[in-house]
């Protein structure tokens, strides 16, 4: 491993080793770098010239991985263990997913809960941050191969409105891969670099990010002023991009030929050749007018005049987003200096035109756009490695800072090489019914478990009214100022009662120090997020117990003897399970229990609904 040196006044990385930028897509992934010496951003290419990963994941029988064009072979007729679109499911929960579950054609367990999503493939479990890093995994072999060096520095990219929660995930992704995630940065600001928007420090400029991938639209407007990037509007929809266009062209084969849907349905090898042969129809449309080809002896023809007539309501869609956008952000379409399009979907000309007539101007599309957000984050990687001299390094914090929760895991608040001044909240709850006091305490580093962190500052929020566990919200809050103080500050949302304290995490610390416990998170990597992992499944499986055994005694005399047997059974199973250390047995039983339960739960609401609609309670 190399050596990782921090200037702690500057913040800047010193060291010779490569860090490449990651485009981590729903749809397509790839890695650039900043070539050693023209110094030019260039994306990493195989052999066969192609630099586009497909973002999918196959499992097959004997539980054995690929990923990218390899996985996407089996799509179609492998859909339970073929996995896409993982970026859709990072920092979610079911219940944010509930109404799209359609949508994914493999198992997304539907715990109806809060807590985050996990993904059955055969007998195990994985979590979105798994299978994204082995993605990444498979990005970093490939830089691998291609540079003929270790790579183990990166900045990945995610959309300019992932949360909190979802870039967190990302980040963790990028450390279970082996890699150390310098930063997270949004894609239109990624694509603003590569165009070298925004490099001079004395100019303002208000640009317009188009974004049509393969599953999803965004549209961003940002500022750059003095090398600061500010988002001032994002718009779009999650739900629109490419895979449509290939859609709307199998409908319309389809149509023509008279193929039938329950063909398509026993015969899942021709729908996978429809849609294979409708992306490349539209692809060849985007340089070319007409398109011949033939699938399952099936002669299929379209001409772009008919291709531009089955895309119009999505890209109308797309340019009501920009309108949006624009309102959001209070400017006109006359007051953005620069469009830049970003997307292979970009490559389609009615698209490019749309966009340039919606703005009243020529749009930045002289990279090719399903590259531009790698190459910005090669762009960046190189800022961050010093290696930029026009740009000046702001402040940054050397390690992250976050606070202990439930099992003695960090909850990073403030990610480390975040600018200063900086801040971050987020809301927590009791565990305990009538619980009156929380305990903050507050660390400092990079591993998993706050015991190998460096505790910063710790204190009690007391005060806090009796109410049932779970429905105090005490919001902690971190920020730190232009002088590196760090202010803490806990608040109960429902009564008002709150508490801070101000530390200064710098102190003390030695660049040496700094550097040990960086080198020390990467080595560490895996066995931290299986220790997270566990810990968190079981402090799920227990807040179940806990909700099962109270509804249980509360609802005892509307549920059949059957019903509390198997309960019974089930809690007993799971609390088994919990003992042991395997992760996969306690998520199988919590699954199991939710199974059972959740009958009988939904059945007690209905009564419960028509009860309150006949006018009693129950
Ligand atoms: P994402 O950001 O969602 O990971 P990309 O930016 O790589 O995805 O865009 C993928 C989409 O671009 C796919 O729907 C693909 O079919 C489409 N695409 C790629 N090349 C072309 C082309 N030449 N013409 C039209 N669409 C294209
Ligand atoms: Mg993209």
């Amino acid at each position: 491993m190399g050596k990782i040196a921090i200037n702690i006044a500057t913040g800047s990385l010193q060291q010779q080793e490569m860090i490449v930028g990651i485009d981590l897509g729903t749809t397509n992934s790839l890695v650039a770098i900043i070539h050693p010496e023209n110094r030019q951003p260039v994306v990493l290419k195989e052999h066969d010239g192609n630099a586009l990963v497909p973002s999918i994941i196959h499992f097959d029988k004997m539980g054995s991985i690929t990923v990218g064009d390899e996985a996407r072979k089996y799509l179609i007729t492998e859909p339970q263990n073929t996995i896409f679109s993982v970026k859709r499911l990072m920092g979610k929960s079911y219940n944010d997913l509930k109404e799209r579950s359609s949508f994914f054609t493999y198992k997304v367990i539907d715990d109806n809960t809060e807590s985050l999503v996990k993904i059955l493939v055969g007998e195990k479990f994985y979590s979105p941050v798994e299978l994204s890093s082995y993605i990444l995994v498979e990005l970093k072999k490939r830089a691998e191969h291609i540079l003929k060096t270790p790579v183990t520095k990166a900045v990945i990219t995610v959309p300019a409105y992932f949360n909190d929660a979802q870039r967190q995930a990302t980040r963790d992704a990028g450390k279970l891969a082996g890699l150390d995630v310098l930063r997270i940065v949004n894609e239109p600001t990624a694509a603003s670099l590569a165009y070298g928007l925004g490099m001079r420090n004395d100019e303002t400029r208000t640009v317009a990010v188009y974004d049509l991938g393969g599953g999803t639209f965004d549209i961003s407007i940002l500022r750059i002023s003095n090398g600061i990037f500010e988002v001032l509007s994002t718009n779009g929809d999650t739900y629109l991009g490419g895979d449509d266009f290939d859609l709307g062209i199998v409908k319309y084969w389809i149509n023509q030929q008279g193929i039938k849907e329950e063909e398509l349905m026993v015969h899942k090898g021709l729908a996978q050749e429809l849609r294979l042969k409708a992306e490349e129809a539209k692809k060849h449309l985007s340089s070319n007018t007409k398109f011949k080809g033939e699938a399952g002896g099936e002669q299929l023809e379209l001409n772009r005049g008919e291709f531009e007539n089955l895309i119009k309501p999505f890209l109308d869609k797309t340019i009501e987003c920009c309108k949006n956008a624009l309102a959001d952000a209070g400017l006109s379409s006359k007051e953005i200096d620069e469009v830049v399009l970003v997307g292979g979907s970009t490559r389609v000309p009615v698209v490019k035109e749309a966009v340039s007539k919606f703005f009243g101007r020529d749009v930045h599309d002289e990279l090719n756009p399903d590259e531009v957000v790698a190459l910005g984050a090669a762009v960046q990687a190189d800022i961050l490695a010093g290696n930029n001299k026009d740009f000046l390094l702001l402040d940054i914090t050397p390690l992250s800072l976050g606070i202990e929760t439930m099992g003695g895991l960090m909850d990073v608040l403030i990610p480390r090489n975040s600018k200063i001044p900086s801040k971050a909240a987020r809301q927590y709850t009791t565990q305990k019914d009538g619980q009156n006091g929380m305990r903050i305490s507050v660390y400092q580093g990079e591993r998993d478990l706050v015991n190998d962190n460096r505790k910063l500052a710790e204190f009690n929020l007391s005060g806090i009214p009796a109410m049932p566990a779970g429905l105090a919200k005490v919001e902690v809050s971190f920020l730190i100022n232009a002088d590196g103080i760090l202010n803490i500050k806990a608040k109960e949302l429902r009564s008002g009662v709150e508490q801070s304290i101000e530390v200064k995490p710098q102190y003390g610390l030695t660049d040496a120090e700094v550097e040990k416990m960086l080198a020390e998170s990467i080595q560490h990597a895996k066995e931290d997020i299986q220790t997270r992992a566990i810990v968190e499944a079981k402090a799920e499986a227990q807040l179940l117990i806990e909700t099962t055994e109270r509804f249980i005694s509360k609802n005892q005399s509307f549920l059949l003897s059957e019903e509390i047997k198997r309960t019974n059974n089930a809690v007993a199973e799971l609390r088994e399970a919990i003992s042991t250390n395997d992760k996969d047995l306690v998520q199988k039983k919590t699954e199991e229990l939710n199974e059972i339960s959740r009958p009988y739960a939904e059945r007690l609401m209905d009564e419960a609904i028509k009860s309150t609609l006949k006018g009693k309670s129950i």
